[in-house]
C-alpha cells in the first residue's frame, strides 16, 4: 500500500489566493498589509528563508520591510529598530528571523516585538493565550500543519497523536494546538525511552526534530497519517525530512513529502497572521 501525498504546495496555493484577494480589499479600503522582516548575521540558510518570506508578501499583495545587519551588528541597534517599527502604525507585523548569532540575548529580542505586532507567535504573551485557548498569534509551523490535517479531515477529536521534538516553535505549540482539538497527545524527546513504542502508537505522527530520516516504515502505525516538519540536508546537499519517505509512504495512509510539505505551509501561515493584524488593525481592534 502506498499513502496519499498531503501536498503542501496545493494548499498554499490555494490559501494564498484567497489571501491575495483579502489584501487587495484591505488595501482598497486604505490599509497597506506590511510585515517587516529583520535578519541578523551570515546564515545561508535563513537567507533563503527570508527571500521566501519577501517574495511571498510580494506575491499576496502584502508590503514587505527587509531589514539586514551583519554578524558584528550591536542587539541594542536591532532593538532600536524594533522600537521603531513598534510605533510605526503603518507596519503590522515584526518577523526576526531565527538563530540570532550567538552574542544576542534571542529572548529579550523576541519579548520586545509588541505582542500585537508578533506575527511568529513566539512572545511569551502569545504562547500563554495560546495555552489559554485563546490564542492571538499562532507560531506559523504548528498552524500550517493544522490546516494541512484539516484540509483532508483527518480526525483530531480521541486521536492519538505522538510529536517528536519539544521545541518552543515547533513541538509545543503543536502540542497545544492538538490538545485544543481534543486529541490525546504525547510529546517525545531526546531523553525519552522508547520512541518507537510511542510513535507505532500513534494515529497522528508528527517529526520535529531535525534528524535526517530517523523515523522509519516500522515505527509506524499502518494508515497513520505522517507530518514531517524536519527540514535537513543530506551530504548529497539535498532537502530531506525527519521521516524516511520511501518506507514510511509503504505503511502510512497520508503523509507529508519533504520539500513540498510543511514547508509552504509555514510561509503561508506568516502571511495569514500579518494579513489578521492588519485587518485588526483596520478594524481598530
Ligand atoms: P530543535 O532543535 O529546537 O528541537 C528538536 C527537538 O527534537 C528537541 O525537542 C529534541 O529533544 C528532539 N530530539 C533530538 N534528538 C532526538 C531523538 N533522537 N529522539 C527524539 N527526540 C529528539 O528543532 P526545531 O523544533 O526548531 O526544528 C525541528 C526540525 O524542524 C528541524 O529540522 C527544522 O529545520 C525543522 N523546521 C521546519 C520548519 C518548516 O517550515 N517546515 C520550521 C521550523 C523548523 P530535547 O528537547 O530533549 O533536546
Amino acid at each position: 500500500m502506498s499513502a496519499r501525498i498531503l501536498d503542501g504546495n496545493a494548499l498554499s496555493a490555494t490559501v494564498r489566493g484567497q489571501l491575495a484577494e483579502r489584501a487587495a480589499a484591505l488595501t482598497a479600503r486604505g490599509t497597506a498589509p506590511c510585515l517587516a522582516v529583520i535578519l541578523v548575521g551570515e546564515d545561508p540558510a535563513s537567507a533563503v528563508y527570508v527571500r521566501n518570506k519577501v517574495a511571498g508578501c510580494e506575491k499576496a499583495g502584502i508590503r514587505s520591510l527587509k531589514f539586514t545587519y551583519g554578524l558584528d551588528a550591536r542587539q541594542d541597534e536591532v532593538m532600536a529598530r524594533i522600537a521603531e517599527l513598534n510605533a510605526d502604525p503603518l507596519v503590522h507585523g515584526i518577523l526576526v528571523q531565527l538563530p540570532l548569532p550567538k552574542h544576542f540575548d534571542a529572548e529579550a529580542v523576541l519579548e520586545a516585538i509588541l505582542p500585537d505586532k508578533d506575527v511568529d507567535g513566539f512572545h511569551a504573551e502569545n504562547i500563554g493565550a495560546l495555552a489559554q485557548g485563546n490564542p492571538r498569534f499562532i507560531p506559523c509551523t504548528p498552524y500550517g500543519v493544522m490546516q494541512m490535517l484539516k484540509s483532508e479531515e483527518v480526525p483530531l477529536k480521541g486521536a492519538e497523536v505522538v510529536i517528536v521534538g519539544r521545541s518552543n516553535i515547533v513541538g509545543k505549540p503543536m502540542a497545544l494546538l492538538l490538545l485544543s482539538e481534543s486529541a490525546t497527545v504525547t510529546v517525545c524527546h531526546s531523553q525519552s525511552r522508547d520512541l518507537a513504542l510511542h510513535t507505532r502508537r500513534a494515529d497522528i505522527l508528527v517529526a520535529a526534530v531535525g534528524r535526517p530520516k530517523m523515523i522509519t516504515g516500522d515505527m509506524i502505525k499502518p494508515g497513520a497519517t505522517v507530518i514531517d516538519v524536519g527540514i535537513n540536508r543530506t551530504a548529497d546537499g539535498k532537502l530531506c525530512g525527519d521521516v524516511d519517505f520511501e518506507t514510511a509512504k509503504e505503511v502510512a495512509g497520508l503523509i507529508t513529502p519533504v520539500p513540498g510539505g510543511v514547508g509552504p505551509m509555514t510561509i503561508t501561515m506568516l502571511l495569514t497572521n500579518t494579513l489578521e493584524s492588519a485587518e485588526r488593525a483596520a478594524a481598530g481592534a
